[in-house]
């Protein structure tokens, strides 16, 4: 894959970069191995500092990088506003918690005793340089995501991004270096994925972490695993989204929309498999298909456009034949399912319904627009629907009844349960999934712990 910005909205190249030749990898690799040395010593308030500043930067420079990545993967000019903002905010965030986060810990007075030792405490310390395989759905928010933290723990980054975004990723850099962070902190690797494997076989790289698809995360954590490297993994998802007839079925409908089109249909925490209790069924069916039908559908750069194009041509091609097996196995397909004529990777919102096991859209994710309907009898068969997944990242349910909500949180697989409302990450909540959808967090306390060698210190 060429390293380069293609316009999706047209499919124009607007710009493409070379590759970083070995020279250059080392060049950086040593870099990060030397900043880490001294940058592991700086102080909370030091780190903090810097990291207020950055969210600063970027709240002063949020309408031009929001158009950047609009350029690059074409979501709504708007949404990438909002996804700068959302950057700021967890950085702020962990500036200001990363301490507490990390606090020593001090083991119950009679377990320290019993191990023989007058004081003992468990501290975090950072790993070092960690390697960040980012995708191009959310360009500035997966990287933030992880930055964020590991720079609060003192740890040094390097990004390899999806070669969709190279002007995004070199913004990055440069983020933090105009933020005052040293030289080598955090530096964007522009190399193909045919590189990684090389550079996580490096000893300086203590770690890894991973958001994308299934194949790309079975790759770095097979090298990372053959290295004896830790790694956290975000992968793909197909999240369900129940209805129960106690819900307030109109809004759970309008949410239904804005959960599924997000990011043009291209986020892993989106809605994608509709589960809707069949005495609620038809009510909900109809407003769904009413909202998407209603969406304007168009050029990311116009303030009102709701859904953009797809982020490649082939993305596109993917989601067409998810949704042309579906229709010749029998689904209906009750909107959209027809790419528009003219230039740009647009697709339109898209509803199925009498979806099977045997349909490819129902085991796979559709990465796109394109929502699935499913009736269920009560809430044992919805929870067997939504369970039937290789997936588990996140989850939504609508009911008003609580005994309805435990059971939903005792038995879904997934990640997070979204009770009466769309899942959305949140600086203070961990985030993840289990099942295909990868391991570790990312986020919270759990998340910048993930990259600490969590020490014990004994006194005898
Ligand atoms: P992708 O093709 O897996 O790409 C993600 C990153 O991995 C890119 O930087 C890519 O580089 C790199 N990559 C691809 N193959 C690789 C390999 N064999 N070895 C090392 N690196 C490799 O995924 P995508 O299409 O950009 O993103 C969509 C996927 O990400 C969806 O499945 C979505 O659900 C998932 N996602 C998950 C989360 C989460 O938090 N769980 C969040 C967002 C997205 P190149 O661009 O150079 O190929």
């Amino acid at each position: 894959m060429p390293i380069a910005t293609v316009n999706p909205a047209n499919g124009e190249t607007l710009k493409t970069y070379e590759a970083m030749g070995e020279e250059e990898i080392e060049r950086r690799l040593q870099l990060a191995e030397a900043t880490f040395r001294t940058y592991r010593t700086t102080s909370f308030a030091e780190r903090g500092r810097l990291l207020d500043r950055a969210a600063e930067l970027l709240d002063d420079i949020q309408q031009d990088i929001a158009r950047v990545m609009t350029t690059e993967m074409g979501k709504p000019v708007k949404q990438a506003r909002a996804e700068a903002a959302k950057c700021a905010k967890a950085m702020r965030w962990y500036a200001e918690h990363a301490e507490s986060l990390l606090a020593d810990e001090e083991p119950a007075e009679y377990d320290v005793k019993d191990s023989g030792a007058s004081r003992a405490l468990v501290r975090y310390r950072p790993l070092g340089p960690v390697l960040a395989v980012m995708p191009w759905n959310f360009p500035l928010w997966q990287v933030v995501r992880f930055a964020a933290p590991a720079l609060m723990a003192g740890n040094v980054g390097l990004l390899k991004h999806a070669s969709n975004v190279p002007q995004t990723a070199l913004f990055l850099e440069d983020l933090f270096h105009q933020a005052g962070f040293p030289e080598g902190c955090f530096q964007t690797l522009l190399v193909g994925s045919g590189a990684i494997d090389d550079i996580l076989r490096d000893e300086r790289v203590k770690a890894a972490t991973l958001t994308g698809s299934e194949p790309a995360g079975r790759a770095v954590a097979s090298t990372a695993g053959n290295m004896v490297k830790k790694t956290v993994l975000e992968l793909g998802g197909s999240d369900p989204y129940i209805v129960m007839p106690s819900a307030d079925i109109d809004r759970a409908a309008e949410i239904a929309v804005t959960a599924r089109v997000q990011n043009n249909g291209q986020s892993c925490i989106a809605a994608k498999r509709f589960i809707v209790h069949t005495d609620v069924y038809d009510r909900f069916a109809e407003r769904f298909v009413e909202g998407m039908k209603a969406l304007k559908v168009g050029d990311p750069l116009e303030e009102d456009t709701e859904v953009g194009p797809l982020s490649s041509e082939q993305g596109r091609a993917d989601l067409e034949e998810l949704v042309d097996d579906a229709r010749r196995s029998g689904a209906s397909v009750l909107c959209g399912g027809q790419r528009p004529d003219g230039p740009g990777w647009y697709y339109p919102p898209t509803v199925i319904a009498d979806v099977t096991r045997e349909m490819r859209i129902h085991r796979e994710e559709t990465f796109g627009p394109v929502a699935t309907l499913y009736r269920a009898d009560g809430l044992d068969e919805a929870v067997l629907i939504a369970n039937d997944s290789p997936f588990g990242l996140s989850s939504n349910v609508w009911t008003r009844d609580e005994a309805e909500v435990d059971r939903f949180v005792r038995d879904l697989e997934a990640g997070g349960v979204y009770v009466n409302g769309m899942t959305a990450s949140h600086p203070a909540f961990p985030f993840g999934g289990v099942k295909r959808s990868g391991y570790g967090r990312e986020l919270s306390g759990h998340g910048i712990r993930e990259f600490c060698n969590i020490t014990t210190v004994w006194h005898g």
